[in-house]
């Protein structure tokens, strides 16, 4: 099987990283080609263009920012879907909105090409020990064939059944790892404010039942007040958009998902849209 892999981001590079120390063969492309160069010393083929790397493919991985980039790279009038083998794979494991997903397959059903929405869970170290979770929006059986590939990036594969429904289910985690984010931050807040030492609060609160427990791992950067990007703040924010407009099209709203979403939306305006998402507790103090 040929395989290619698309998006050489911070998740990408880590994900591809790790078929190429598995020994699996891959052709590699990255929007900004500088990116590729590390795995090219690992043995990738380098593709030129986004057309080249697909043109032989068996199976392209994908991992791109969000729903526009993955638009532009395959589905677009200049997009590789119509380049890509009748008969072929395409896995996006992008965090795009699960109506997206639904789309992408419909699109990949014209040209001949399966379509399977496969989001993970885990940020940059996850990536980079092999320890991702892959939503997948097929059946058990539907993803068996590319099982043993995506355990070379990570350590579960959970199976949704009904395409999209990878995306779904990654769009509820992510807004509530939005939402724990800031409850967080409130927390040391009103702590501080109340004279307990922030040191104590950083230290305990992530170890009680009532919190978030991904928050230990933050709470170096709230000490030291250093953000570096594991889970860049602009995704964590397009996340936050695409699980609200999501509700909001039955004509709901998310009270609390809204209010998270206003402030990292100040956030980014305040230009830390390239900060860890955690860099939200600096943006909500300063
Ligand atoms: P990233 O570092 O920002 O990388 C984004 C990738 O998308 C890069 O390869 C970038 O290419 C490409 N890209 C952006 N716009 C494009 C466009 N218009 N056309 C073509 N390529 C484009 O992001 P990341 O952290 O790796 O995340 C990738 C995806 O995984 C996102 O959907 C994110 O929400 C999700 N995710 C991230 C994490 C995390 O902790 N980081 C965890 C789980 C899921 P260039 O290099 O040329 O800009």
């Amino acid at each position: 099987m040929k395989i290619t892999f698309i998006g050489l981001g911070i998740m990408g590079q880590a994900m591809a990283t790790n078929l190429l120390k598995n020994g699996t063969a891959l052709t590699v492309y990255n929007r900004s080609l500088e990116k590729a160069e590390p795995l090219k010393a690992l043995g990738a083929t380098v593709a030129q263009s986004a057309k080249e790397a697909v043109a032989e493919a068996d199976l392209v991985i994908s991992m791109l920012a969000d729903p526009s980039a993955v638009e532009q790279t395959f589905l677009s009038e200049s997009g590789i879907l119509k380049h890509m083998k009748s008969g072929s794979t395409w896995i996006d494991c992008s965090t795009v909105d699960p109506e997206f997903s639904r789309l992408s397959a419909a699109a990949a059903q014209k040209s001949g090409v399966a379509f399977i929405d496969a989001p993970v869970a885990g940020s940059k170290p996850q990536a980079e020990a092999a320890v991702l979770s892959f939503f997948v929006g097929t059946t058990a059986e539907g993803i068996a064939p590319f099982e043993s590939l995506l355990l070379q990036m990570g350590q579960k594969v959970i199976p949704f059944d009904t395409v999209g429904h990878g995306s779904s289910f990654k769009m509820v985690v992510n807004m509530l790892l939005g939402q724990s984010m800031v409850i967080f931050s409130e927390a040391i807040q009103l702590g501080t404010a109340l004279n307990i030492d922030p040191e104590f609060l950083l230290k305990t609160l992530p170890k009680l039942p009532v919190t978030a427990p991904f928050t230990a791992l933050k709470t170096d950067n709230i000490s030291n007040n250093t953000y570096p990007t594991h889970f860049p703040l602009e995704h964590m924010l397009k996340d936050l958009r695409l699980a609200t407009q999501a509700y909001s099209s039955a004509g709901k709203r998310l009270a609390v998902a809204e209010t998270v979403k206003a402030q990292f939306e100040g956030a980014a305006e305040a230009g830390r849209t390239r900060q860890d998402f955690s860099a939200i507790h600096a943006y909500l103090t300063s």
